[in-house]
């Protein structure tokens, strides 16, 4: 069989434009093939970035890359039941670690970053179906097949290369739903805040975030699959009963709704086969301990590890030796610190309580702590202890929980 290119891609996005820009500096030719008209018309984040992976790709990434604000403070609001709330907030002015990013822009800019360097990127392909044949893979799309020995899956949440190929099924319980929604509200000041609200999506497993970019707030949710089955509430009718909670009155200027990988350490699909390697949320990348929230700086680690194991499986000379990817990810940040996350994964993923009575709990004590009357002071664990008790919580399971997450 004879092969179009070294290397085909699946995928424009960030981890497939990260693989594609690693391949071809290291000498590899390159094909990248993407459904949207512009890498970046399909793709959704809520809008952080941590920027060290992106950095590697590409150094000089902070001058030039379309970044909108440094996130130096942030701020976690927990909503009780009855209209209480407790707010934390952490500053550090100056921090640059992770930024605001509008998806259309990045993406957009990545893409050409990529063309520059030599990788071709057909737009408006939309991979259709796949199959071995010979030593190589047939990719099948809506403008004709591609054949190459290798290829890489960076097709996002839905991973449909890997479900051609039979490697694996869709299970609702290891997806997320997000819905964001860009506000035309001009934040003050230069530097940016992320604030993560829990208790707001009640009945739901899940979180509300907003992000400051230069001129717009970035504004939505979480929500685990399996906990919509019940619901009533269609996701756009729960996106405008927060927004309204919050105060949010700026113009919509864009809505977007996708699924996220919600898998954790231990549960993570195939990531490689004879031929092909699995990267970003295809491969269920997404990291969650409860602090942090990060898919695009794994889909991008885990895009450039694809694309260094790409070049050292063609000089071996033997395409199904995909399993160096997977060593190669087992050594890198992104599957170290998923491993380093799965205790708190677990607790966040199973419980309940996380998003309701635990809130509830801690509002209840601080309401009794700071309010004073006749009938005489009780000790801090005295309260906490009335409170657990009223709220339905058992102190024990609180403290195993919370010993789950930080150990
Ligand atoms: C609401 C929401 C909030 C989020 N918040 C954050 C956050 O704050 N921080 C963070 O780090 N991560 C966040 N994430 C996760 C992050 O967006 C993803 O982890 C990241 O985009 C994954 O990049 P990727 O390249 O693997 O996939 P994608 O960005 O989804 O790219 C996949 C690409 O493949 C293309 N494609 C798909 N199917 C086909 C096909 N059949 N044929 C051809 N092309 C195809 C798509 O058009 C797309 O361009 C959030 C996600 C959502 C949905």
């Amino acid at each position: 069989m004879s092969f179009d290119a070294d290397v085909i891609i699946v995928g424009g996005g960030l981890a497939g434009l990260s693989a594609a820009i690693t391949a071809v500096k290291e000498g590899l030719s390159v094909i990248v093939i993407e459904r949207g008209e512009y890498s970046g018309a399909k793709n959704v984040s809520g809008g952080r970035m941590y920027i060290h992976a992106l950095q590697q790709l590409i150094p000089d990434a902070l001058e030039r890359a379309p970044l909108e604000r440094p996130i130096t403070k942030e701020t976690f609001v927990f909503y009780c039941s009855d209209d209480k709330k407790l707010t934390l907030s952490f500053e550090e002015k100056g921090k640059k670690n992770s930024y605001s990013v509008l998806r259309a822009k990045f993406d957009q800019w990545l893409a050409k970053e990529a063309e520059s360097l030599g990788v071709l990127i057909s737009y408006s392909t939309l991979l259709t179906g796949a199959r071995r044949e010979g030593n190589g893979i047939v990719i099948e799309t809506n403008r004709g097949e591609l054949r190459a020995p290798l290829v890489i899956e960076a097709d996002g949440v839905t991973a449909p290369l890997s479900r051609f190929l039979g490697l694996r099924r869709m299970e609702p319980k290891y997806y997320m739903l997000g819905v964001k929604e860009v506000l035309n509200i001009k934040p003050e000041g230069d530097e940016g805040e992320a604030v993560t609200i829990v208790g707001l999506t009640k009945g739901y497993k899940g979180g509300v975030f907003t992000y400051t970019n230069k001129d717009t707030i970035s504004f939505g949710f979480t929500l685990k699959v399996d906990s919509l089955y019940n619901s009533d509430k269609p996701s756009h009718q729960l996106i405008e009963e927060i927004r309204e909670k919050l105060g949010l009155k700026g113009e919509i200027l864009e809505y977007s709704a996708h699924l996220i990988p919600y898998f954790g350490y231990e549960n993570l699909p195939k990531l490689y086969d004879a031929n092909i390697m699995v990267t970003g949320d295809a491969a269920g990348l997404l990291y969650e301990d409860g602090f942090v929230i990060r898919g695009m700086d794994m889909a991008i680690g885990s895009g450039m590890i694809a694309g260094k194991a790409a070049k050292k499986i063609k000089d071996l000379g033997d395409y199904t030796k995909t399993d160096i990817y997977y060593e190669m990810l087992k050594e890198s940040f992104v599957l170290k610190d998923l491993e380093n996350a799965w205790r708190s994964f677990k607790v966040l993923e199973a419980d309940e309580k996380i998003y309701s009575s635990y809130p509830d709990f801690i509002c209840s004590a601080l309401s009794k702590l700071f309010s004073v009357d006749s009938n005489g002071r009780q000790r801090p664990l005295k309260v906490l202890l009335s409170s657990a008790k009223e709220k339905g919580v058992s102190v024990t399971e609180a403290l195993k929980d919370i010993m789950e997450m930080v150990l």
